[in-house]
């Protein structure tokens, strides 16, 4: 071997320890072929590739929370959505005049150990302004499939629509006349109690949808391993313990 291959690989192998499997050729075929010429498949290994996928998955479903999008979450950035606007108002007053007792539970990090929770990541942080930071960061945008340092482009169809609702607002400021101070407290207080509906329901969602993840995970660990990777399922496989 010629001494630039070998200094490459040296430079590999000191500055990305972790990766050195991608030096490594296939320590031995997984398919042979039988004296008929038919294909032949290692089941052990095999095995053991399907359990390293379901570790994978299972990884996946329990170390992200129930709202990750999982699909999206993986793609490349470029082919991730450009980053949107929060449909919901984030729930940052409930907490105002309230003690609460701060657990250890997972870690300090888990879903009930006080603060504010994130479905989405499934972290815990411990005050508004980090829990603020966390919604709007690089981590949580990815999770949630989008890709923060991408916008939406602007149409100049959506740009119409905004000055028509404008104008809208404008007319109905012109009718009904200009907004009081117990007009807008009536109006917050409305808002307020349907947000507060709205987060209930959504952390009911929440639960269900972790139990949800938890059961399916715990399903697919049922499934005939070895046949699912190898696609022999609809043969007949049998179960491999
Ligand atoms: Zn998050």
């Amino acid at each position: 071997m010629s001494t630039f291959a070998e200094d490459i690989k040296a430079k590999i192998r000191k500055n990305m320890s972790g990766n050195k499997n991608a030096l490594k050729a296939p320590e031995k075929e997984l398919t042979t072929e039988d004296d008929r010429g038919r294909r032949l498949w290692d089941r052990g290994e095999y095995h053991k590739i399907a359990q390293n996928r379901l570790k994978v998955d299972m990884e996946k479903a329990t170390k992200y929370g129930p709202d990750a999008n999982l699909e999206k979450r993986d793609l490349p950035s470029s082919m991730r959505d450009p980053v949107q606007a929060r449909m919901k108002k984030l729930d940052m007053e409930s907490g105002i005049g309230k003690t609460k007792a701060i657990s250890f539970e997972n870690g300090n990090n888990g879903k009930g150990s006080g603060g504010y929770y994130c479905s989405v990541c499934d972290v815990n942080v411990k005050d508004s302004r980090a829990y603020l930071n966390h919604m709007n960061g690089r981590r949580h945008q990815r999770n949630m499939g989008f890709n923060p340092y991408k916008l939406p482009e602007s149409s100049v169809v959506g740009v119409r629509q905004v000055f028509a609702e404008r104008i809208k607002k404008l007319e109905e400021i012109k009718k009904t006349g200009p907004m009081t101070f117990e007009k807008q407290q009536a109006e917050r207080k409305a808002q307020a109690e349907i947000d507060e509906e709205w987060h209930k329901k959504y952390k009911k969602e929440c639960k269900k949808a972790k139990k949800r993840k938890a059961a399916a995970a715990c399903e697919s660990l049922e499934d005939p391993l070895s046949a699912s990777v190898m696609g022999f399922a609809s043969f007949g496989a049998k179960k491999k313990h």
